[in-house]
């Protein structure tokens, strides 16, 4: 997977950010709208400019927009704590092509390895809006990044550590893939293992 690296102007320094937890999923309601053209859009709106942190265009490249570490503006009340992934193209009246959605799925698996992330939601899921599109296959994607987990439900007794053994994880990569910020697991709870 590659991430095309850009060098966008932002009108103001973005502010940082550091406990990630979801990934918002959005369309352009474009159909050729480039990196270019939506950073423009949002400098109109008043942003600092360019809101998510990656735009996947129809070709399936990957290009960079905020830095992951910065709040994006792309979902009023959930900013703070998720990534936004656009994908060019308006899935109101066309289909994901399937390389669109190959480099979906891969960079979202990226991200949720990377910080632990368990959630996906299509925008449309959090706010009033019909964002990423009625023909956007929101759990198809759910399903196929988190496909490649097995799952394990805790019973009484387990211990993150005689689970991690188990599955002969780091009990920190085990932490990492669900989120956990401390050790405190219960009977009934589904993790995530590799
Ligand atoms: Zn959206």
């Amino acid at each position: 997977m590659n991430i095309i690296e850009n060098n966008l102007k932002f009108k103001n320094k973005l502010k940082k950010t550091n406990k990630l937890s979801m990934i918002v999923i959005h369309h352009a309601a474009h159909s050729r709208a480039a990196v270019d053209d939506i950073h423009k859009w949002h400098l109109a709106n008043g942003w600092s400019g360019f809101g998510y942190h990656f735009l996947i265009t129809k070709d399936g490249q990957i290009y960079r927009g905020r830095p992951e570490n910065t709040i994006g503006a792309h979902c009023k009340g959930h900013n703070q704590n998720s990534l936004g992934i656009c994908l060019q193209g308006n899935f109101e009246v066309e289909k994901v092509s399937k390389i669109q959605l190959k480099a979906l799925i891969e960079l979202c698996q990226y991200l949720c390895n990377k910080y632990g992330i368990s959630t996906i939601k299509g925008h449309r899921e959090l706010r009033a809006t019909s964002c990423p599109g009625q023909n956007f296959p929101l759990m198809e994607i759910k399903s196929r990044v988190f496909g490649k987990f097995d799952t394990y439900t805790v019973k009484a007794g387990d211990t993150l550590w005689s689970i991690a053994t188990y599955y002969n994880m780091e009990v920190c990569k085990l932490m990492e893939l669900n989120g956990l910020k401390g050790s405190l697991i219960y009977p009934g709870q589904i993790l995530k293992i590799m």
